[in-house]
Protein backbone atom coordinates (compact mmCIF):
# COMPACT_ATOMS: atom_id res chain seq x y z
CA UNK A 1 0.00 0.00 0.00
CA UNK A 2 1.04 3.70 -0.51
CA UNK A 3 1.55 5.89 2.29
CA UNK A 4 2.14 9.22 2.88
CA UNK A 5 5.66 10.25 3.65
CA UNK A 6 5.72 12.52 6.65
CA UNK A 7 7.35 15.39 6.21
CA UNK A 8 9.52 18.20 8.20
CA UNK A 9 8.75 18.99 11.70
CA UNK A 10 6.94 15.94 11.96
CA UNK A 11 7.99 14.28 15.72
CA UNK A 12 8.70 11.11 14.39
CA UNK A 13 11.22 12.02 12.42
CA UNK A 14 13.11 12.56 15.23
CA UNK A 15 12.99 9.63 17.59
CA UNK A 16 14.73 7.00 18.12
CA UNK A 17 12.84 4.14 16.28
CA UNK A 18 12.52 1.05 18.51
CA UNK A 19 13.81 -2.74 17.28
CA UNK A 20 12.01 -4.67 15.35
CA UNK A 21 10.70 -7.73 17.39
CA UNK A 22 8.20 -10.04 15.20
CA UNK A 23 9.69 -11.20 11.41
CA UNK A 24 7.45 -13.79 9.43
CA UNK A 25 3.95 -13.02 8.90
CA UNK A 26 3.95 -10.14 11.48
CA UNK A 27 6.85 -7.78 9.39
CA UNK A 28 5.34 -8.80 5.51
CA UNK A 29 2.70 -5.76 6.01
CA UNK A 30 5.53 -3.35 6.79
CA UNK A 31 8.20 -4.45 4.28
CA UNK A 32 5.05 -4.28 1.47
CA UNK A 33 4.55 -0.72 2.25
CA UNK A 34 8.01 0.48 2.80
CA UNK A 35 8.72 -1.10 -0.83
CA UNK A 36 5.24 0.08 -2.03
CA UNK A 37 5.56 3.80 -0.98
CA UNK A 38 9.41 4.07 -1.72
CA UNK A 39 8.48 2.95 -5.38
CA UNK A 40 5.48 5.02 -5.29
CA UNK A 41 7.60 8.33 -4.69
CA UNK A 42 10.14 6.92 -7.05
CA UNK A 43 12.52 6.85 -4.05
CA UNK A 44 15.44 4.90 -3.73
CA UNK A 45 14.99 3.96 0.03
CA UNK A 46 12.68 4.56 2.64
CA UNK A 47 13.15 4.19 6.34
CA UNK A 48 9.89 3.05 8.80
CA UNK A 49 9.28 6.53 10.37
CA UNK A 50 8.92 8.14 7.09
CA UNK A 51 5.67 6.31 6.60
CA UNK A 52 5.19 7.55 10.73
CA UNK A 53 6.19 4.01 12.00
CA UNK A 54 9.21 4.45 14.48
CA UNK A 55 10.54 0.97 13.95
CA UNK A 56 14.56 -0.01 13.00
CA UNK A 57 13.46 -1.16 9.66
CA UNK A 58 14.37 0.38 5.71
CA UNK A 59 13.61 -0.41 2.16
CA UNK A 60 16.21 0.40 -0.54
CA UNK A 61 15.94 -0.23 -4.42
CA UNK A 62 17.31 1.23 -7.54
CA UNK A 63 18.16 -1.23 -10.50
CA UNK A 64 19.90 1.27 -12.42
CA UNK A 65 23.31 1.56 -9.99
CA UNK A 66 22.81 -1.96 -9.32
CA UNK A 67 21.55 -1.61 -5.61
CA UNK A 68 19.02 -4.75 -4.85
CA UNK A 69 15.62 -4.05 -3.75
CA UNK A 70 15.97 -5.26 -0.08
CA UNK A 71 13.64 -4.72 3.32
CA UNK A 72 16.84 -4.36 6.08
CA UNK A 73 15.47 -4.79 9.89
CA UNK A 74 17.80 -3.55 13.13
CA UNK A 75 20.47 -2.46 10.62
CA UNK A 76 23.95 -2.02 12.44
CA UNK A 77 27.27 -0.85 10.95
CA UNK A 78 30.04 -2.93 11.56
CA UNK A 79 32.67 -0.95 9.90
CA UNK A 80 33.48 2.33 8.20
CA UNK A 81 35.68 2.76 5.93
CA UNK A 82 38.39 5.70 6.61
CA UNK A 83 37.94 7.12 3.53
CA UNK A 84 34.46 9.70 2.74
CA UNK A 85 33.44 11.23 -0.46
CA UNK A 86 31.14 13.79 -1.26
CA UNK A 87 27.55 13.47 -2.67
CA UNK A 88 24.81 14.91 -2.99
CA UNK A 89 21.65 14.44 -1.20
CA UNK A 90 17.68 14.97 -1.29
CA UNK A 91 15.20 13.13 1.05
CA UNK A 92 11.93 12.13 0.31
CA UNK A 93 10.82 13.79 3.85
CA UNK A 94 12.77 17.23 3.23
CA UNK A 95 10.95 17.93 -0.50
CA UNK A 96 12.39 20.29 -2.52
CA UNK A 97 15.52 20.73 -0.29
CA UNK A 98 19.38 19.21 -1.81
CA UNK A 99 22.64 19.45 -0.54
CA UNK A 100 26.33 17.82 -0.54
CA UNK A 101 26.93 15.57 2.84
CA UNK A 102 30.16 13.68 3.19
CA UNK A 103 30.30 10.29 4.35
CA UNK A 104 32.20 6.91 4.67
CA UNK A 105 32.53 5.76 0.91
CA UNK A 106 32.03 2.10 1.88
CA UNK A 107 30.14 0.14 4.93
CA UNK A 108 29.62 -3.37 5.86
CA UNK A 109 26.27 -3.53 7.58
CA UNK A 110 25.17 -7.04 10.01
CA UNK A 111 20.76 -6.51 9.70
CA UNK A 112 18.01 -8.70 9.91
CA UNK A 113 15.73 -9.97 6.79
CA UNK A 114 11.77 -10.37 7.45
CA UNK A 115 11.86 -13.74 8.43
CA UNK A 116 14.62 -12.54 11.33
CA UNK A 117 18.16 -14.28 9.86
CA UNK A 118 20.77 -12.25 10.31
CA UNK A 119 22.51 -11.06 7.26
CA UNK A 120 25.45 -8.86 6.42
CA UNK A 121 26.56 -6.66 3.59
CA UNK A 122 30.12 -4.99 2.63
CA UNK A 123 28.95 -2.33 0.03
CA UNK A 124 30.01 0.76 -1.21
CA UNK A 125 29.57 4.36 -3.20
CA UNK A 126 25.94 5.16 -3.87
CA UNK A 127 24.20 1.77 -2.12
CA UNK A 128 26.76 2.49 1.03
CA UNK A 129 24.74 6.12 1.03
CA UNK A 130 21.37 5.34 0.50
CA UNK A 131 21.36 2.73 3.32
CA UNK A 132 23.73 5.29 5.61
CA UNK A 133 21.00 7.86 4.48
CA UNK A 134 18.26 5.42 5.58
CA UNK A 135 19.89 4.27 9.46
CA UNK A 136 20.20 8.48 10.26
CA UNK A 137 16.82 8.05 9.93
CA UNK A 138 16.10 5.47 12.49
CA UNK A 139 18.24 7.01 15.07
CA UNK A 140 15.97 10.63 14.48
CA UNK A 141 18.87 12.35 11.95
CA UNK A 142 18.25 14.17 8.77
CA UNK A 143 20.80 14.88 5.91
CA UNK A 144 20.29 18.64 6.41
CA UNK A 145 22.08 17.94 9.93
CA UNK A 146 25.14 17.54 8.32
CA UNK A 147 24.52 21.08 6.01
CA UNK A 148 24.85 24.34 7.39
CA UNK A 149 21.84 26.37 6.42
CA UNK A 150 24.01 28.78 3.70
CA UNK A 151 25.03 25.56 1.74
CA UNK A 152 21.57 23.76 1.22
CA UNK A 153 20.19 23.80 -2.47
CA UNK A 154 16.81 24.39 -3.19
CA UNK A 155 14.22 23.59 -5.61
CA UNK A 156 13.65 21.06 -8.03
CA UNK A 157 16.64 18.58 -8.78
CA UNK A 158 16.29 16.10 -11.69
CA UNK A 159 19.52 14.08 -11.60
CA UNK A 160 19.33 12.08 -8.95
CA UNK A 161 16.78 10.35 -6.91
CA UNK A 162 15.55 10.88 -3.69
CA UNK A 163 15.66 8.76 -0.29
ZN1 LIG B 1 15.59 10.62 3.82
Amino acid sequence: MILPVFTWQQPVLREQASPVQEFGSALKPLAANLEDTMRGAYGIGLAAPQIGISTRALFVGYEDAGIPFLFVANPEILWRSREKSLGEEACLSLPGVFGDVKRPEAIRVRYQDTEGRQRELAVDGLFARVLQHEIDHLNGILFTDYIPEAERRQGKHSAYPTV
